[in-house]
């Protein structure tokens, strides 16, 4: 009998296990669900060149044509609605059933919401469809307010001064990119974007909000101001999307728990992407909304589909969690792992270009790098940083050099 493998979700994870299961050989069924219509597409553009470019077009991670070299079936336009693991079998909104042999979750997260806004129907920003309706409105505004200084936000605030419009950005947490890493990292991302002009309400929430007849927003915040603004947009984190899943044993409170080679307590199923909380380290589930990770969990969970199958052994997570943002001329890229405590070492500081990398340390650890426009040097200390290099050695030996000077 065929053995059919399930994708539930139309992002990219979805993309690259269908194709890495083809890559390995398997010539079973596989069906992608996907509530999006259309082929699948790449996200990060969307705050970025889709905001800016005159003419942009949806970007694409595939075409027609190689969907149909993979002989993969894609049910697009419709959401799964339930799974039951019992008779393993997904449930369609249409009332169509999906049996499977294998099922992967990889319906990604979704913006999360904020109430206090719902009156005055800000922008959030996930799909094509948000990115074409931010588009328009920031390209004919003059002020921007951004509920959110995380990655998201930031490049919002960035792509929106580079159109011109004034921003002003407001988040509760005491610095930006507070969820990412420490104050050493927060600090210069801040000093760029008030170079910038970007104006900033951090350790602040908002209080109200209200629309006038002309379609201006005023927001009243905890720090007893008041902002006008003529596009909102809320940039303030995303949450798992797990509805579907109410009651089959797999949604946790924030996202789908797996082993580290994807595998949620079902050996049938599996989770990858912005929806999965793996275990990276024994007994450290962690749950990463990062382009990257999608790519790198879904190649570990083909990698084990075909594996349970065939009876080899199964595979864990190794790769390093890495995340970039484009913000002005800057591509800010952290390889490893940064905690809210972290400090960050200088490796590399270039004054006339601007251009450093530095190390975050934790006691004789290094568990991350940071890079400001050095993605070459970034890449070169993966090695080092798999292999666990204590600081005094790393900095002696210095990997990042060779690749400036070659
Ligand atoms: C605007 C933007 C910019 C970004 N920029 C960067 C960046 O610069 N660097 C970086 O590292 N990361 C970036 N990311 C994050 C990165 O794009 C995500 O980590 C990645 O898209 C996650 O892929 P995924 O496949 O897990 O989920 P998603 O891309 O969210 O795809 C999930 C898909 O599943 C569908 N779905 C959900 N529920 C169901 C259901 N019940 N039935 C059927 N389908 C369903 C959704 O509609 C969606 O199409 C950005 C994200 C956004 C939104």
């Amino acid at each position: 009998m065929n053995a059919h493998t399930v994708i539930v979700g139309g992002g990219i994870s979805s993309i690259r296990l269908a194709e890495r299961l083809r890559r390995a050989g398997d010539e079973d069924p596989i069906t992608i669900v996907s509530e999006e219509t259309g082929l699948v597409y790449d996200r990060p553009p969307l705050s970025k060149s889709v905001l800016l470019d005159t003419e942009p077009k949806r970007p694409d991670l595939t075409t027609a044509a190689a969907l149909e070299d993979l002989a993969v079936r894609v049910i697009d336009g419709r959401r799964a609605v339930r799974l039951d693991r019992a008779h393993r079998h997904v449930e369609l909104e249409s009332g169509e059933r999906l049996p499977y042999e294998d099922l992967v979750i990889a319906t990604g997260s979704r913006p999360r919401r904020l109430p206090v806004l719902d009156g005055v129907n800000p922008h959030y920003l996930r799909t094509w469809t948000d990115a074409l309706a931010l588009r328009k409105a920031v390209r004919g505004a003059a002020r921007v307010g951004i509920v959110g200084a995380g990655v998201l936000g930031l490049e919002i605030a960035a792509t929106s001064r580079a159109l011109g419009c004034e921003v002003v950005v407001i988040d509760t947490a005491p610095r930006v990119l507070a969820r990412l890493g420490g104050q050493d990292l927060s600090d210069p991302v801040l000093a760029l974007h008030r170079d910038h002009g970007v104006r900033f309400h951090l350790d602040t929430g908002i209080e109200a909000a209200s629309r006038d007849a002309n379609g201006a927003i005023t927001l009243r915040l905890t720090d007893g101001t008041e902002r006008a603004v003529d596009v909102l947009v809320v940039a303030a984190g995303a949450v798992p999307v797990t509805d579907w899943l109410e009651n089959s044993g797999l949604a946790g409170h924030d996202g789908v728990e797996t082993d580290g080679g994807c595998r949620t307590i079902d050996d049938r199923v599996y989770a990858i992407g912005d929806v999965a909380r793996v275990e990276r380290h024994p007994g450290r589930h962690q749950r990463l909304e990062h382009w990257t990770n999608a790519s790198d969990t879904a190649t570990i969970a083909a990698r084990n589909i075909l594996a349970r199958r065939r009876g080899e052994d199964l595979s864990t997570l190794t790769e390093l969690p890495y995340v970039w943002s484009d913000q002005y001329d800057v591509k800010l890229q952290i390889l490893g792992r940064l905690d809210a405590d972290s400090r960050l070492l200088p490796a590399v500081d270039d004054p006339e270009t601007g251009r450093w990398l530095r190390l975050a340390a934790r006691g004789q650890e290094v568990t991350g790098v940071v890079g400001w426009n050095m993605p070459a040097a970034v890449n070169r200390c993966r090695a080092a940083l798999m292999a666990a290099t204590p600081v005094h050695e790393l900095l002696e030996t210095a990997p990042w050099e060779r690749k400036i000077r070659g």
